[in-house]
């Protein structure tokens, strides 16, 4: 494993600029530095593909789900933030989750057309009712879900929004708020022990600095989007469709939702029980109403956090990112890639360097195919410090895949069954963030898949608990070390200066 430190901002001029920034208000310190006003831009784009024009296979539960319609249409969703010489743009996306390789095509694209934007996050919302865009959902477990044509338009979509946010950018004021009601952690459940949640509710509002007229309001929340199930075959967003749709029908602006610490935490289930006032009967599992019914009260709780919020004076903004290379263990993956399903996107490393050497192996149901021998995924994380005189307001954690929750907000607990009972702890994310406002991003610049405590792994018998069969969660997860490694990478970025 290795690991590549890289500072975004490395730009001598940029540098300078900032100097002289510095300089004009050491000297006469009431001379306002004109760009340490904090700028704020948004934008969206429907990303929804045409049905009716190619087989659009559906992504997550099983395979050959095709899509038969549209419910509501699926978006990009970009935030751009500038001060100083520093711009961070934020997208959301309405999909299952994007490779780092898309992630990296984006970023050449919005570089070209806007070189200014220091650093780009792409997080996927991870709905479950959206097109296949990691590829392991097509019509068989080893063809591809990918519509690559699709592919190419969504990710210059993705990058044509971001543009357009950072050009939209405009003098702005930023308020903060949390909230930690407790319908937040009723509304997610959770599959596996330990049941730790990750409930918090973020928010960030951008208002224009003259005129107070709405920017945007970005939320911050975890819950997997998957609450019409497996027999929908419907496009939607899911809960995020009316979350979004009631923030901007109460705040105005346009809302940014990004998930978070969505590892093993489900809206699916009688367990996320909610009230329907129209019946006053619980909204059955499964339907269009109870996606409308988190997505709406998840609205209200933004909106009545919203009504006390913290003014932030944002005067700067700090970018650090490390490359990554993560462990793969998971020879499902090995076998995927090398029978095509991920289109050519997940190539391996060795030591540092693309390594695409294979050996011819016969599956046992699937028949010869090219076994990647390479060592690891190349990833990325990703840490953005907002800053008000030096002092660190509020913090973007960008995590690629889904992370359980005791991973971000404490609980790693050993059980009797699991593989690596002796395993150290990895570090708690949230006991190492240093302001009140912790934005955590799951599916940030790329999808792992489930990061997973290494003392908690249970991919061999006996199960967790002595449960008699295996617990949901090892079969889609890169390996039991990789957590460790993103976290650690995460805290070093945290605690440079
Ligand atoms: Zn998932």
């Amino acid at each position: 494993m290795t690991i590549k430190s890289t500072f975004v901002v490395d730009n001598a001029m940029r540098v300078l600029a900032r100097f002289i920034c510095v300089a004009v208000l050491s000297v006469a310190s009431f001379i306002p530095c004109a760009q340490a006003q904090l700028r704020a831009g948004v934008a969206k784009a429907v990303i929804t593909p045409d049905v009716h024009k190619n087989a659009v296979y559906l992504a997550g539960f099983g395979h050959n789900r095709v899509a038969t319609g549209v419910h509501d249409d699926l978006y990009a969703r970009c935030l751009a933030l500038g001060a100083g010489m520093d711009t961070v743009a934020l997208c959301s996306v309405d999909v299952i989750g994007l490779f780092y390789d898309d992630v990296l095509k984006i970023r050449r694209q919005v570089k070209a057309q806007a070189p200014e934007v220091s650093y780009l996050i792409v997080s996927c919302t991870h709905v479950h009712a959206g097109p296949d865009t990691l590829g392991l959902w097509g019509p068989t477990q080893l063809q591809t879900g990918i519509n690559e044509n699709y592919l190419d338009w969504l990710d210059s979509q993705i990058a044509a929004t971001a543009v357009e946010a950072f050009r939209s950018m405009q003098p702005a004021r930023m308020e903060l708020s949390r909230d930690d009601h407790p319908l937040l952690g009723l509304l997610q459940s959770v599959g596996r022990p330990p049941f730790v949640k990750d409930p918090y509710l973020f928010l960030m509002r951008l208002t224009a600095a003259g005129s107070g007229e709405p920017i945007a309001t970005l939320v911050n929340w975890s819950d997997h989007p998957e609450t019409l199930g497996r027999k929908n075959t419907e496009i939607t967003a899911d809960y995020p469709h009316w979350l979004c749709q009631y923030v901007e029908n109460q705040l105005g602006g346009t809302a940014v939702f990004v998930n978070g610490s969505i590892g093993k935490v489900s809206s699916l289930g009688s367990e996320v029980a909610l009230q329907d006032p129209q019946t006053g009967e619980i909204a059955p599992d499964g339907t269009w109403r109870k996606a409308e019914l988190i997505g709406t009260t998840i609205g209200q709780l933004v909106q009545r956090a919203l009504a006390s919020p913290e003014p932030a004076n944002v005067d700067s903004i700090a970018i650090r990112k490390s490359v990554l290379f993560v462990p793969l263990q998971n020879d499902r993956f090995r076998i995927a890639g090398g029978a095509g399903v991920f289109a050519g996107r997940k190539p391996l490393y060795s030591n540092g360097a693309l390594d695409r050497s294979s050996v011819e192996r016969e599956v046992p149901g699937v028949g010869k195919i090219q076994f990647s021998t390479g060592q690891d995924l190349q990833t990325e994380a990703g840490y953005v410090q907002l800053r008000s005189r030096g002092r660190v307001v509020a913090e973007i954690a960008a995590i690629p895949g889904e992370i359980y929750p005791e991973l971000t907000n404490g609980g790693i607990t050993r059980y009797p069954g699991a593989d690596f009972p002796d395993a150290a702890f990895e570090p708690t994310l949230r006991a190492h963030l240093k302001s009140k406002y912790q934005f955590i991003l799951g599916l940030a610049n790329d999808e792992l898949g489930y990061l997973i405590p290494k003392a908690e792994w249970d991919d061999k018998p006996p199960w967790l608990l002595n449960k008699p069969e295996r617990w949901y969660g090892e079969v889609n997860s890169p390996g039991p070390d990789v957590a460790g490694v993103v976290l650690r990478a995460l805290v070093a970025l945290i605690q440079q200066n």
